[in-house]
C-alpha cells in the first residue's frame, strides 16, 4: 500500500481546523497529522503526494442508513405517503429483484456513496429472497472498496413472514464469514416494530452481540406507526423496545421522528444510536425529527440518506444541510441545530488522529458555490454539494481522485443499470 502525503489543505479537528496542515498515510493508517507544511524528508519518503489546496479534509463521511436496492427506484414516490408508497411500488419491485439486478443496484448505490464522500455505509438490505441476493451486495461492496455493514432485513410478521429459525440460521452464517479486518460486515435488520416479533428481536440482538455486531431497525418514522404499536402493545415503540431489553448502545434507531420526552430520555439513558434521515422524512411527508432536542439531551446521533426511493439520492452533504434547515425552520430557532453539530453527525463524531484508519474525504471549496470561505464548517455543511467531493480514501486506498472513481467504470455501470431496470419493472408489473 502506497505511502501518501496530503498537504496544503484544511484538516478537520473538532476545536480548530489545521489550516494549513498536512497528513501522512502509511500501511492504511494515519501516521502523522500536523499544522503547517511538511519538511523535505516527508516529500522524499512519500510515494504519492496530494496537493489539497482549497480543500477541506474530513474523517470519511458516514451514511448511517440506506437501501441499495432502491437505487433502482428513484423518483417513484409521486406524493404517496409511506405506507401507500411501500404497498403500491416498493414491495412489488423488491419481490421481483433477481440477484444480478441486486448486484447492479448495489454497485450503483455504493458508487454514488463514494462519489458523495462516504467511506462507511449501513445498507438495510431488504432483498433477501435467497442468500445469493445478499452475497451480491457483499460482492459489490468488496469491488467498490467501501466499508459497509449489510444489516440483513427481516420480518416474521405481516406479509410473507419468514421463519425465526431460518433468519437466525442465515444470520449465523453471515456472522461466521466476518474476519477481524473485513470491510464488509453484517448486522441484524428487523424492519420495524410492527413487522418483527419481540421474541425474535431479542434473539437476533443477543446473537448480534455475540459477534460484536448490532441491530438496525426503523422506528417511529410516521405517527401512524406509533399509533399501531400503542394499540397493540399499550406503549410507544421506543418504550416497547426497552421493555424487550434490547435498547442499548448496540441498537440503531432509524428515524425517531415521533418520539416523546420519555422516549428521548430512554434513548439517552440506554446510549442507543439514533440515525436521522431528514431528506427522506421530508420527501415522504413523515415529519421533522426533534434532532436539536435529542442532541441537547445527549442522545448519540448520526445521519443517513435512507434509500434512494425516498431521498432520492445518496448525497450526504445535502442531507446535512436539510437537517440544519428543517431543525431551524421547524422551531423558528436559528441555533436549533448548529453547523458544528451537523458536521459531527456526518462524520460520526470522529476526528483525524494518528493511528486511525486512513478513511478520508476531501472536498473542494474553491468553487463558485463555496468561495470565499469564511468558516470551513459552514462551507462544508451549507455551501458544498456531493459533486464537490474530490478524493475519497478508505484504509489508505484511493477510491476516487480528482472526481474520478478508481475501482469502477461509471459510464458502463449507468448503461447496464438503465437496461436492467426496464426488465425489472416489466417483471414487477410497474408501469410508471
Ligand atoms: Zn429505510
Amino acid at each position: 500500500m502506497k505511502k501518501i502525503l496530503i498537504h496544503n489543505g484544511n484538516f478537520y479537528q473538532p476545536e480548530k481546523w489545521l489550516t494549513p496542515g498536512f497528513l501522512s498515510i502509511q500501511g492504511g493508517v494515519i501516521s502523522a497529522v500536523q499544522p503547517g507544511e511538511p519538511d523535505q524528508e516527508a516529500f522524499l519518503q512519500a510515494e504519492q503526494v496530494i496537493d489539497a489546496n482549497g480543500m477541506a479534509i474530513l474523517p470519511g463521511l458516514v451514511n448511517g442508513h440506506s437501501h441499495f436496492s432502491q437505487s433502482f427506484m428513484r423518483g417513484l414516490a409521486g406524493g404517496r405517503p409511506l405506507l401507500q408508497w411501500l404497498k403500491e411500488l416498493i414491495w412489488p419491485l423488491q419481490s421481483a429483484f433477481s440477484k444480478e439486478e441486486m448486484y447492479l443496484a448495489s454497485l450503483l448505490g455504493l458508487a454514488e456513496n463514494v462519489r458523495g464522500g462516504v467511506t462507511y455505509v449501513v445498507d438495510h438490505h431488504k432483498i433477501t429472497h435467497t442468500p445469493e441476493h445478499t452475497l451480491a451486495v457483499k460482492k459489490a461492496a468488496e469491488e467498490i472498496g467501501l466499508r459497509c455493514t449489510i444489516a440483513r432485513a427481516w420480518s416474521d410478521r405481516g406479509n410473507n413472514p419468514e421463519s425465526g429459525d431460518a433468519i437466525l440460521d442465515e444470520l449465523e452464517g453471515w456472522y461466521g464469514m466476518q474476519q477481524p479486518d473485513s470491510k464488509v460486515t453484517f448486522a441484524s435488520g428487523p424492519l420495524t416494530p410492527w413487522r418483527a416479533s419481540g421474541e425474535l428481536i431479542q434473539k437476533t440482538h443477543a446473537q448480534a452481540l455475540r459477534y460484536g455486531s448490532f441491530s438496525h431497525i426503523h422506528v417511529s418514522e410516521t405517527l401512524a406507526e406509533v399509533e399501531m404499536t400503542v394499540e397493540e402493545t399499550g406503549v410507544r415503540p421506543v418504550t416497547w423496545l426497552d421493555q424487550l431489553g434490547i435498547l442499548d448502545e448496540h441498537v440503531h434507531i432509524v428515524h425517531a421522528v415521533w418520539v416523546d420526552e420519555a422516549e428521548i430520555e430512554l434513548l439517552k439513558e440506554r446510549n442507543a444510536l439514533v440515525v436521522h434521515c431528514p431528506v427522506s422524512n421530508a420527501v415522504l411527508g413523515s415529519g421533522i425529527a426533534p434532532v436539536g432536542k435529542m442532541l441537547a439531551r445527549g442522545v448519540r446521533m448520526r445521519m443517513g440518506t435512507d434509500g434512494s426511493a425516498s431521498n432520492d439520492t445518496q448525497d450526504c452533504i445535502e442531507n446535512a444541510k436539510m437537517a440544519i434547515c428543517l431543525a431551524r425552520a421547524g422551531h423558528q430557532d436559528a441555533a436549533n441545530l448548529t453547523n458544528d453539530q451537523a458536521l459531527s453527525m456526518l462524520i460520526a463524531d470522529r476526528t483525524i488522529a494518528v493511528g486511525d484508519d486512513a478513511d478520508l474525504t476531501m472536498i473542494k471549496l474553491d468553487t463558485l458555490r463555496s468561495a470565499p470561505v469564511h468558516d470551513l464548517t459552514s462551507a462544508v455543511t451549507l455551501c458544498a454539494h456531493a459533486e464537490d467531493v474530490d478524493t475519497v480514501i478508505v484504509a489508505g486506498k484511493i477510491l476516487m481522485q480528482n472526481g474520478r472513481l478508481t475501482t469502477i467504470d461509471e459510464e458502463i455501470l449507468i448503461k447496464e443499470c438503465n437496461s436492467a431496470i426496464k426488465i425489472l419493472k416489466k417483471r414487477a408489473g410497474i408501469d410508471i
